[in-house]
């Protein structure tokens, strides 16, 4: 389902939040820390970014009803041995219990349950507040990654994106803490491991989680004092601002549309994908609040009132309405004492019995739906159809093993490449890849939807034959058993390992309870995973696969009349249809004011904007609560390293507790990779992965991934040396398996690596199609991430080996090999082995482990006889990259209602010597003037920037901005902000500890042997780390003035890349004749 959030940067990724396919921060900051922390995705992110390449911190969800599991990608084959799953996933085996009853007795609360989770080592009780009705689930455990939140049931009654809005607007300054953004405070200065909320199709969520008690305890008073007493209900300019507003700067100018979500909105409202999903799921719900959009039509949007905002939040922001969930190992008296200062205040309500969401009746007739999306003025529109066929499922609550069976079912059919509904979709050759996300259940009803996009306008009836055919044909075949071995295991070892990666597993946790506990179901009983697995198990055992599971797809899928097709069809002239809509709504708007109103609209635009422009005080400021510096760790979060040598090869351990998993990665130099041969390697990579060997074929080696490993992933990873010429550059391989599983991971390992072969044409010409089709969906749902990665190309080697990978120069690639896979196979497939020749060598090589000790010293052998396979050296070794492109301003242009602008320049080329307080300045100017110049004034979803530590790169980005020229001027002007700064100790100290903050942020034990090992091949010493820590802690108000001088090389020297409509584009280059070179990208 698609929910959104108030920040474009952390992305919560749980079941089907289709909310930031590509998140700022995700694609560049972390790059930023890596002298801290190096996430598994970041190294990789601005290269290649599919799911195939993220490892399995390319966290995406997968759906198991009633067991909702966050699992590695799930195009990639993750599974394990029977028998041979992580058995508990906390180490500390004595959780402490929860609070003192007579604490809760005498504070208002009734225990409703109280339950031992075994599968989680937590002690979970189930409170009433008994004055409201608010519900409180306690969870304590021995998990230092404390997490909060607060839910409240919101549906809506129509697409004016109530909801969506008042989730911005409450954390805009409260009672407690009267200052604009208390949030931003907050994300300045906490040492938070999450800050965000986010709006459901009919929920609202307020979670929080950081691993230092205080600093926890401050984050949450922030967040009750901000639902609860939010001063946005007395503001009009909040809901204005945050909302949608009139805009008119001078009355002889236009009238426009002004609003953080509306722009956000905007934004979702351009990618095609969006789009559909909200259709299917309009078209599903006619009849309950699922039928309109929480997240606000942009059209519909400025019929909101500002009474209709007050009211929503009155009724529905009460704790009769709300569910509070605590986890980790804070004392649990303490939780129920803190929210009990709210939640006494109020009195009871019937909000619980109004927010209730209705239940959908089935249809008994199929419906077909055609929908258009705004597709680019020109471009070829024949294969650009989408299709999708969903269905909901039932109209009645399902048992917990129907939900459990759906959830296996939804793995076997389309978890993986080798997935039987999955690869018919794939070869069929009807379409570019697979839309719709399974079975989803995070909301009332269970919904099942699967589609193709990509499609030619005349074969879309073909689509939807072929999914019932294939369904009919597994229900008359069921599935292998080696295919329900892979699944169950997949989805086992994902439930035990619970690696969650770097979104709080204690999140994770309540997003899965509260998919039963908002609509009055068990809120334990999706935390409860061990016996409904073992007594599935059981069942698949007496009944057989096909007794199992054929049933469920002929009832609830084929027999099934609550059907919905949708079919989306490009139409070149919508954007400027849509666009002229607005532009009459607004003049008729204008030509219905006399010349008194609009003086004082222009008046109220202004104030708006001196408001918004004008800082809090100091002192108003100190009210949010903060750290103190003494709070903060003067030393770095050190991983435990060991650096050894097998057969003459560098193999790094690291001695950390994993609940009996290994985890390790090979890294293979790849620098000797000829240039042209670049952007083949994100393929080359799937090809490893997908297409079988001489024995047996992909799918064999699919299942066999699944049944012996934790998963195994491939990708590139290249990064710039700080001071270096040559850039870093590898070929990774991932892998994890439990303990006992060792030898198969290593075996599976260099079996995917020396014996695949690249003689499948048909599956490689899917996998092309399938990337260009991402790739193009990427430009228009995150062309934020592609300008970055184009001016990285510009302006640096590493970069622009990044870029042949992931991004222009990419999708150009991608667009030319569909024709010459045709045309000249066999030297695709020569190009293919001719990197496997260049790259597989055991000198340079550098073997990776994280597990505890004694599994890491039985490894050995293992690890000994894989790199044996490994002939010592490549031969060639000459370099041949050593190109940038030419920096030039480009405009790339997309059909989009929205902009992503950027302007980079590289630092090291002006001179400028690396110092840690980079890492402070940054960061504060993204919180500060450029939130506001860019995003709080200027409109924009996100406006940020970004420091690459290693390359010297330094840019600014825009995220779904309606300005372009005017964007750019702000860029330029945070020279003059940091010249000018004021900044007081408090302001100075928070900015410091949010940076510490991002330097230490929590990470599971596989991403920290992932980074410490990323760290020691780009040379970053213990020393430097600490050298650098006592930079950011020692940053001065100086530093800040300094920096500047750097700013004004950016200014003067940096390159612009905008990734834009024809419009907007054309508008700058009249404004500055010549300023941009126009690509037409779609
Ligand atoms: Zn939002």
């Amino acid at each position: 389902m698609r929910a959104q959030g108030i920040l474009a940067r952390t992305v919560p990724i749980a079941a089907h939040m289709r909310m930031f396919a590509v998140s700022p921060s995700l694609s560049r900051s972390n790059r930023v820390l890596s002298f801290g922390k190096v996430g598994g995705r970041s190294s990789i992110q601005k290269g290649v970014k599919s799911p195939k390449n993220l490892g399995w911190q390319g966290l995406r969800p997968i759906s198991v009803p009633g067991i909702r599991i966050v699992e590695a990608s799930r195009m990639d084959s993750l599974t394990f041995s029977r028998g041979s799953v992580p058995q508990a996933v906390l180490s500390a085996p004595a959780p402490k219990l929860g609070a003192d009853p007579e604490v809760a007795t005498k504070l208002g609360y009734e225990v409703i349950s109280e339950q031992f989770l075994d599968e989680y080592n937590s002690t979970a009780i189930l409170y009433r507040h008994q004055k409201t009705g608010a519900e409180v689930m306690s969870v304590s455990n021995s998990d230092e990654n404390k997490v909060f939140g607060i839910v409240f049931r919101t549906p809506p009654k129509d697409s004016t994106g109530i909801p969506h809005i008042l989730e911005h607007s409450v954390l805009c300054g409260s009672r407690k803490y009267p200052v604009k953004e208390p949030f931003v405070e907050l994300l300045k200065g906490s040492l938070h491991t999450f800050l965000n909320a986010f709006t459901y199709p009919d929920r609202t969520c307020y979670p929080v989680a950081s691993t230092n008690l205080k600093d926890f305890y401050n984050l949450i008073d922030v967040y009750l004092d901000a639902v609860f007493f939010p001063r946005c209900v007395n503001d009009v300019q909040t809901f204005q601002q945050e909302g949608w507003h009139y805009e008119l700067n001078d009355p002889s100018e236009d009238i426009t549309f002004k609003g953080v979500v509306f722009n956000e909105m905007k934004g979702v409202y351009s990618q095609p994908d969006n789009i559909l999903g909200r259709a299917s799921q309009q078209a599903l719900f006619p009849d309950n609040t699922y039928g309109v959009d929480s997240g606000g039509d942009p059209t519909v949007i400025p019929d909101l009132t500002f009474e209709q905002f007050q009211e929503f939040h009155r009724k529905f922001y009460h704790p009769s309405n709300a569910r509070l969930w605590f986890y980790g190992d804070d004392d649990p008296n303490e939780r129920l004492k803190v929210i009990s200062e709210y939640l006494d205040s109020f009195e009871p309500s019937s909000s619980a019995k109004e927010s209730e969401v209705a239940v959908q009746k089935l249809f008994g007739e199929p419906k077909r739906i055609i929908e258009k999306y705004a597709a680019g003025e020109g471009s070829e529109t024949g294969k650009k159809h989408m299709v999708a066929i969903n269905w909901v499922l039932s109209d009645e609550p399902l048992d917990l093993e129907t939900e459990l069976a759906l959830g296996f079912l939804d793995h076997l059919m389309l978890g993986t490449p080798a997935a039987p509904l999955r690869k018919a979709l794939m070869e069929s050759g009807l379409g570019e890849s697979i839309v719709g996300g399974g079975i989803e259940d995070e909301l009332r009803q269970p919904q099942f939807s699967i589609g193709l996009k990509g499609v030619a306008g005349e074969k879309t009836a073909e689509v939807e034959e072929l999914v019932f055919k294939t369904l009919s044909r597994l229900v008359e075949e069921g599935f292998t058993a080696e295919a329900v071995e892979a699944s169950i295991n997949t989805i086992e070892f994902s439930l035990r390992e619970n690696n969650t990666g770097s979104f709080p597993r204690g999140l994770s946790l309540m997003l899965r309870s509260m998919g039963k506990w908002l609509y009055g179901g068990d809120p334990f009983e999706p935390l409860r995973f061990a016996k409904p697995l073992e007594a599935f198990k059981e069942r698949i055992a007496k009944e057989g696969v096909k007794g199992v599971f054929s049933p469920l797809i002929q009832r609830y899928i084929l027999d099934n009349r609550h059907r919905v097709t949708i079919e989306l069809q490009p139409d070149t002239e919508k954007g400027a249809r849509d666009e002229a809509a607005e532009a009459e709504k607004l003049a008729k708007v204008k030509a219905s004011m006399t010349p008194e109103d609009l003086a004082e609209l222009a008046r109220a635009t202004e104030e708006l904007r001196l408001k918004q422009e004008t800082p809090d005080p100091p002192e108003a400021l100190r009210v949010v609560p903060s750290l103190l510096l003494k709070d903060i760790p003067k030393e770095p979060i050190s991983v435990p390293i060991t650096v050894g040598q097998i057969n003459g090869t560098t193999v790094l351990s690291h001695d950390i507790f994993t609940n009996d998993v290994l985890y390790t990665e090979v890294a293979f130099d790849m620098s000797t990779i000829k240039a042209d041969l670049l952007p083949l390697m994100p393929l080359f990579c799937q090809s490893l992965l997908e297409m079988g060997t001489k024995d047996m074929d992909f799918v064999e080696l699919s299942q066999l991934i699944g049944r012996k490993t934790g998963g195994i992933s491939v990708f590139p990873f290249v990064s710039s040396v700080r001071g270096k010429e040559k850039p870093l550059s590898y070929l990774v391989i991932r892998g994890k398996a439990m303990a006992s599983q060792t030898s198969d991971l290593f075996n599976l390992m260099r079996i995917i690596l020396k014996e695949v072969q690249f003689n499948d044409k048909q599956r490689f010409k899917q996998f092309v199609s399938q990337r260009k089709s991402g790739m193009e969906s990427r430009v228009v749902g995150g062309g934020h991430a592609v300008a970055a990665t184009r001016m990285d190309g510009m302006l640096n080697i590493a970069g622009w080996v990044n870029e042949q990978m992931g991004g222009l120069s990419y999708l150009e690639f991608l667009r030319s090999l569909e024709k010459r896979v045709e045309e000249d196979w066999p030297a695709v497939s020569q190009s293919l082995e001719a990197i496997r020749t260049a790259v597989l060598g055991r000198e340079g090589a550098v073997v990776n482990m994280t597990s505890d000790e004694t599994i890491l010293q039985r490894a050995e052998p293992h690890v000994s006889s894989f790199l044996d396979a490994f002939s010592k050296s490549t031969g060639d070794k000459t370099c041949t990259w050593n190109t940038r492109l030419s920096a030039v301003n480009e405009g790339l242009v997309i059909p989009t209602q929205v902009n992503y602008v950027g302007k980079a320049a590289n630092l090291f080329d002006s001179g400028y010597k690396l110092d840690g307080s980079a890492y402070v300045i940054n960061k504060y100017i993204g919180n500060t003037w450029l939130w506001e110049r860019v995003r709080v004034s200027g409109g924009a979803y996100g406006g940020f920037c970004d420091f690459d530590t290693h390359s010297g790169v330094f840019s600014y980005l825009s995220y779904r901005d309606p300005n372009l020229l005017k964007t750019l001027d702000n860029y330029d002007g945070t020279v003059d902000f940091l010249k000018n700064l004021e900044l007081d100790n408090d302001a100075l100290t928070k900015a410091i500890i949010g940076t510490i903050g991002d330097v230490d942020s929590y990470q599971l034990p596989d991403a920290k042997g992932y980074s410490s090992m990323v760290r020691y091949l780009m040379g970053i010493t213990e020393e430097e780390r600490q050298q650098r820590r006592e930079e950011i802690l020692s940053t001065s108000v100086e530093d800040f003035r300094n920096f500047a001088t750097n700013l004004e090389y950016v200014r003067d020297n940096g390159v612009v890349v905008a990734v834009a409509s024809a419009d907007d584009i054309a508008a700058a280059n009249k404004a500055k004749p010549g300023f941009f070179e126009v690509k037409k990208v779609l």
